[in-house]
């Protein structure tokens, strides 16, 4: 077990943004901690690593208890706040160096780190001079120094433009291949997009704790695509499973089928076969979207 949160609670003054959260997450998990704005995402992301202290329950890392062995939990724990506080004044490298002096960390690491997280065309630059996503690197990059085991990422992806977001989504699977990941989002495509595990929390309640794979048990598979040309609804009743296909502009489509199987390569199949060109492709996962549009409405 990687992450213990018994029964947390946790009052500031008479506001309580934590009641009775218990969850556990296990050594190699990438998990999606989701919930609208005010949840209590980020506080509970500071009492798990130890930067604010809970009211009520306990947090186990990596077999230390935070509130009682805080640098040793401390130790395994890397830590992306939702505010990253980085020194805009200083060089990635340097600041990264300075990083690792503070915490007794070889210099070899700082270059291991600038590798791993893409930053090496950018190290020689100041902070300042970089997009959002590249401070984002750098403050994942500091994260990762000490090699920990767990990663807690706080809002890792917000105000990214949409480039920017696949790539830090992209560098937080890479980098989750080997670690225990809990990383908090308001957006639930991410989820689907980075996690094999969600966690909803709501009003500071636990309200769902489940696998992606069981939301898509019995469930019907959704695929948004978009051809090159117009078709013909009739076309598409040579795909099996299909339920229903809806046009919902001009050359796009929504098809539903009946199936858990995965239909992205049945439809590329449907398309080569009938000489069009699939522009765009996606799925969704209808549970887990109404789950969330239940929640934050
Ligand atoms: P989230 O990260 O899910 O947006 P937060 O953990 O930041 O939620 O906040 C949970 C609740 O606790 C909110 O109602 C917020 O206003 C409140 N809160 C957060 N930090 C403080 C604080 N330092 N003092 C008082 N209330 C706070």
């Amino acid at each position: 077990m990687s992450i213990e949160v018994k029964n947390i609670t946790k009052l500031y003054g008479e506001q309580q943004a934590l009641n009775n959260v218990s969850f556990t997450i296990n050594k190699g998990e990438i998990v999606g901690f989701l919930g609208p704005n005010g949840a209590g995402k980020s506080t509970m992301m500071k009492i798990i690593t130890g930067y604010i202290d809970a009211s009520e329950g306990a947090v186990i890392v990596n077999n230390f208890d935070i509130f009682i062995d805080k640098i040793a939990a401390q130790k395994s724990i890397g830590y992306l706040p939702e505010h990253n506080p980085l020194y805009l004044d200083m060089y990635v490298r340097e600041y990264l160096q300075f990083n690792a002096e503070i915490h007794k960390i070889a210099k070899v690491e700082v270059e291991n780190c600038i590798q791993k997280v893409g930053l090496t065309p950018e190290a020689h630059k100041k902070i300042n001079q970089l997009s959002k996503g590249y401070r984002q690197r750098v403050g994942l990059a500091a994260a990762l120094l000490h090699n920990p085991e767990v990663l807690i990422l706080d809002e890792p992806t917000t105000g990214l433009d949409p480039n920017q977001l696949l790539e830090v989504r992209n560098l937080i699977k890479e980098v989750g291949k080997d670690k225990t990941v809990l990383f908090s989002t308001h957006i639930m495509q991410e989820v689907e997009a980075i996690c094999n595990r969600v966690i909803v929390i709501n009003k500071g309640q636990l309200i769902v704790d489940k696998k992606l794979s069981d939301f898509k048990e019995n469930e019907e598979q959704i695929i948004e695509v978009e051809f090159d040309f117009k078709i013909e609804k009739r076309f598409f009743e040579s795909i099996p499973y299909l339920k229903s296909a809806d046009n919902f502009h001009d050359t796009s489509w929504v098809l539903t089928f009946s199936t858990t199987i995965d239909m992205r390569s049945k439809v590329f199949d449907f398309a080569h076969d009938n000489g069009l060109k699939i522009l765009q492709l996606n799925t969704k996962n209808k549970n887990l979207e109404s789950l969330f549009r239940a929640l934050t409405t």
